[in-house]
């Protein structure tokens, strides 16, 4: 009887084990169970842009897609009636512009001050007299580029109160070496809390939230300068804005020699420089938009010094795909080199 009683508390104990197991095996089958991916892509701002959201809630990945419509009308500089046009148009007059397109303005000027005007956000006039992405490989005359250097100078761009934008006649904004910066920002914030994890890709400009969908962070490359289909650097991060500039991304060449999009605001040339390639690594992907492209200007030496003094992270490669790391970068995020690259 007593041992009758034993097998049944037994298998009784043996049962609640049993529940038990059953019962985490399914809480951990939820914790490892496929996350639902949605992945969406599309061209804005002449760039490749690419979401994957994991566990995002429906709907949102179209209205990031909207978001970058809006955008694309207020910020571009060839539709007409964007803010960029009508402060590009305005000979001279005050235009009122939308909040967002003030606040660019504002923090480009900031880093135009920083940098010394390696980036300058009032660089249009000398931008619109190359075609680096139309294929006729238009490049200006010596005589039509110093009389564009004339009409470069973030400092004579003002900034009025309620939104208002003046610029000197001739003058005109180029936001290709920001806006998608401030663009990524803004659609990390819609999806930031939504989501388990999300890449949003706008070409050069990466932004990393929460985590795979195994539970670790994300892994994302440093792209090779000389096949940008693969890598030479890998650093695992998160909710941090991974940005590149690269003389190898929008060129072209005429009787053998390669022009490259990132101009020397001082020269209207393309900038001469020993660096083929920079990231930065930030939480503002504008900011560090605007700074990878200052770095291509500064070249390797005053990179490496303004990024240290600014403690701020990157990676930069040299002509010979050399790769030089900021001071702080290994301490903060694991950085692993990849494999030799051709
Ligand atoms: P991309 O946007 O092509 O990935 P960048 O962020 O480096 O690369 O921005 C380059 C774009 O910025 C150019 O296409 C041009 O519109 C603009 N630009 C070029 N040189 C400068 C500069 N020195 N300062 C600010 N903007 C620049
Ligand atoms: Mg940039």
């Amino acid at each position: 009887m007593t041992k009758t009683q034993s097998t049944a508390r037994t298998s009784h104990w043996k049962r609640s084990l049993l529940a038990l197991l059953l019962l985490a095996a399914l809480v951990m089958s939820g914790c490892t169970a496929q996350a639902e991916k949605t992945t969406a892509s599309a061209t804005y701002f002449n760039t490749a842009v690419m979401f994957t959201l994991y566990d995002a809630p429906s709907g949102l990945v179209d209205e990031l897609m909207k978001e970058c419509e809006r955008y694309e009308k207020l910020l571009s500089r060839t539709i007409e009636g964007s803010d960029v046009s009508r402060i590009n148009g305005a000979n001279g007059e005050t235009v009122t512009v939308d909040p967002e397109t003030w606040e660019i303005l504002r923090r480009a000027k900031e880093i135009s001050a920083m940098t010394g005007g390696a980036f300058s956000v009032t660089i249009a006039a000398e931008t619109t007299q190359w075609d680096f992405t139309g294929g006729t490989k238009r490049m200006p005359t010596d005589e039509e580029r110093l009389a564009a250097i004339e009409l470069v100078d973030d400092n004579q761009l003002v900034l009025g109160e309620n939104n208002t934008v003046t610029l000197p006649k001739g003058m005109m904004i180029d936001l290709g070496g920001i806006a998608k910066g401030y663009i990524a920002d803004r659609l990390a914030e819609m999806v930031r809390g939504k989501v388990s994890g999300a890449i949003l890709n706008f070409g050069g400009n990466v932004y990393l939230i929460g985590h795979k969908p195994d539970g670790t962070p994300f892994r994302t490359g440093v792209a090779n300068p000389k096949n940008s289909a693969t890598h030479l650097v890998v650093i695992t991060l998160t909710d941090q804005s991974v940005v590149t500039s690269g003389t190898y991304e929008r060129y072209f060449t005429r009787d053998g020699v390669t022009y490259h999009h990132i101009l020397d605001p001082e020269t209207g040339l393309p900038a001469e420089t020993n660096l083929a390639g920079a990231t930065i690594i930030l939480e503002s992907s504008m900011d560090a938009d605007a700074i990878a492209t200052a770095c291509i200007v500064f070249g390797l030496e005053q990179s490496l010094s303004f990024l240290n003094e600014h403690d701020i992270d990157g990676v930069l490669i040299d002509g010979d795909n050399n790769v030089y790391v900021t001071k702080n970068l290994a301490d903060r995020y694991p950085v692993a080199l990849a494999a030799p690259a051709e």
